[in-house]
């Protein structure tokens, strides 16, 4: 149902400098809510309490917009920033470029637009990031990535840099397929990781991740930050699925574990 209107709406979306956009229908999330449970029963949030809130919003687009139907999901490309150190460190890729927040939220209003002239009624909410929306679970379920065992989302042509924008719609729209493709027999990111963050794979435990504890900074550091003043990419430069993503340029010290440029990207990477 409404296959041209999808299209249009994903060619609006790409011509606004999206990398990739997929559809997926809305229903609500019983196997997120269980991980989700057991996640927050672990304490692998650490002090992000705001991850408390919004429990049931967070497993039924519905009680977020009234009668959704469908949601957007937009992937925004930031593969192409060469990392950067200063004084206090190493940034990781994402804060070596213009605010995400700001650009992708700035384009999800002018996909808006261009959806309401396909549909001057439909009703819309926008999400980037900050929001009781699992936008990892429907860019899987829509079709533009897969869960990598470093929890991140990676989608098989620019890999895992990318931040992720929804569009929640009451419109029916027409809807995408979760991509076939896995980490195979892959675990270099639970290898890589420098602080034991990703002990298990699909889990990551915030407690002991550089990157919550720079975005946090909320108590002293109980372990060594590995030179990381912003983020920490260790887990992402190391991944077969990020090729070509260029740390050499800022003199990062790239180890043997972080091989990227040595392995094709396609088919999925096996160690
Ligand atoms: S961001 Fe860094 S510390 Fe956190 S899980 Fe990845 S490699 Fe480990
Ligand atoms: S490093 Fe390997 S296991 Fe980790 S996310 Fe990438 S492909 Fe998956």
């Amino acid at each position: 149902m409404y296959f041209e209107q999808t299209s249009n709406i994903k060619k609006h979306a790409l011509n606004l400098g999206f990398f990739a956009c997929g559809v997926a229908k809305s229903e609500v999330l019983s196997d997120d809510k269980i991980h989700y449970e057991n996640y927050l029963q672990r304490g692998d949030h650490g002090e992000m309490n705001y991850l408390t809130n919004y429990f049931d919003k967070r497993f039924n687009p519905a009680l977020v917009l009234e009668n959704t139907k469908s949601v957007i999901v937009v992937l925004w490309d930031y593969s192409m920033y060469d990392p950067k150190k200063t004084p206090e460190g190493k940034l990781a890729k994402y804060a070596c470029g213009e605010d995400y927040h700001i650009v992708i939220k700035s384009k999800l209003l002018q996909l808006e637009n261009e959806i309401h002239k396909l549909f001057p009624q439909a009703n819309m909410r926008s999400f980037v990031d900050a929001s009781p929306v699992l936008e990892k679970t429907w860019a899987i379920k829509a079709g533009v990535g897969f869960r990598g065992r470093n929890t991140l989302l990676i989608n098989p042509t620019i890999g895992s840099y990318c931040n992720i924008g929804v569009i929640l719609t009451d419109q029916e729209l027409a809807y995408d397929t979760p991509l076939e493709i896995t980490c195979g027999t892959c675990s270099r990111c639970l290898e890589s990781c420098p602080t034991g963050a990703l002990a298990l794979p699909y889990q990551l435990n915030a407690r002991n991740c550089i990157s919550y504890y720079n975005a946090e900074k909320k108590r002293a550091a109980t372990f060594d930050l590995h030179g990381w003043a912003q983020g920490c990419d260790e887990c992402q430069m190391c991944c077969p699925w990020n090729m070509g993503t260029r740390y050499e340029v800022a003199g990062y010290e790239v180890s043997s574990k972080h091989t990227p440029h040595l392995e094709p990207r396609n088919p999925a990477p096996n160690n």
